[in-house]
């Protein structure tokens, strides 16, 4: 056989075993209109001559992966999305509101996963939002002393569907810091310059140039918008966190700042709001 219709077989065999798989897991089930956007693209890379439609299809075997079988969902499942459906109602406006698809999910703590549906129309991309939730999916498992956190993670959500949510104001005064900083280093000598650069070129990349809904000032605000809506409850939340002492305060990664760093903003927020005697537990945490 040509290695081309060789080609083609292998991918109408992984086709077949995805849209059996697609079935088993979303006919008939609440996340059956998921099932049929995948279906679709399924059919779409069988019936394409493309090259890529292979890697297309190994796209959709990994998205179901990683989405919950709509045949297990249980009453904790349930209890979630029900809260996340009447969160949205709640934040859904004239201009704007969180989308349709937000799917509870179960792992070791809190966090938002995007996935993107493989679409036959690529300027259409559909998108699934996983809110992912520590622990397991028992109703014995459940803590609501610890829900603040997802409005944290749905506010993640909310910020990836406005465009340019900090302006160009963000961008601005982040540069004017590193123009000034990088001018004060001019006089130091060449050993605390490369390290002070080092340290520019982190802030650089954690404020603006990590990809859109990774950044520090998506953390920033997502803790603002949890302080806004919950209150000192988040606070309390926040607190219960940095409590922990294996935690490190100053520890950075690409889309979270360090703790110390947002503490500081959430106990700004909080002293905004009035809540001075609520913020206090939390500022004596940073002492
Ligand atoms: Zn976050």
């Amino acid at each position: 056989m040509a290695r081309r219709n060789r080609k083609r077989t292998k991918r109408h065999c992984l086709g077949d075993q995805l849209l059996q798989r697609v079935k088993r897991d979303y006919d008939h089930t609440p996340l059956s209109e998921i099932g049929s956007v995948i279906a679709d693209g399924i059919q779409f890379a069988k019936h394409s001559d493309s090259e890529e439609s292979g890697e297309f299809l190994r796209g959709i075997e990994n998205c179901l992966d990683a989405l919950p079988s709509g045949r297990q969902l249980s009453v904790r499942f349930g209890f979630d999305a029900t809260l996340i459906q009447a969160i949205r109602d709640q934040w859904t406006t004239g201009k704007c509101g969180l989308p349709q698809m937000i799917l509870p999910k179960y792992g070791n703590e809190w966090g938002h996963q995007p996935i993107h549906l493989p679409s036959a129309q690529r300027e259409r991309i559909p998108r699934v939002d996983l809110i992912l939730f520590p622990f397991g999916d028992d109703l014995d498992d459940l803590d609501l002393l610890v829900y603040p956190w997802l409005v944290h993670e749905l506010a993640h959500v909310l910020l990836m569907t406005v465009d340019e949510p900090f302006g160009n104001e963000l961008h601005t005064n982040v540069h004017e810091y590193l123009k000034s900083a990088r001018l004060r280093a001019l006089a130091a000598s060449d050993t605390v310059r490369q390290r002070q650069e080092s340290v520019l070129r982190t802030i650089e990349d954690g404020w603006i140039r990590n990809g859109k809904g990774g950044n520090w000032a998506f953390e920033i605000a997502a803790d603002t918008v949890a302080v806004w809506t919950t209150g000192p409850a988040f606070l309390t939340c926040f607190c219960d966190v940095i409590a922990n002492h294996r935690l490190d305060l100053f520890r950075i990664d690409h889309s979270h700042p360090s703790y110390e760093m947002r503490t500081k903003a959430i106990l700004m927020v909080g002293d905004q709001l009035g809540w001075h005697q609520e913020c206090r537990e939390l500022t004596s945490r940073l002492d």
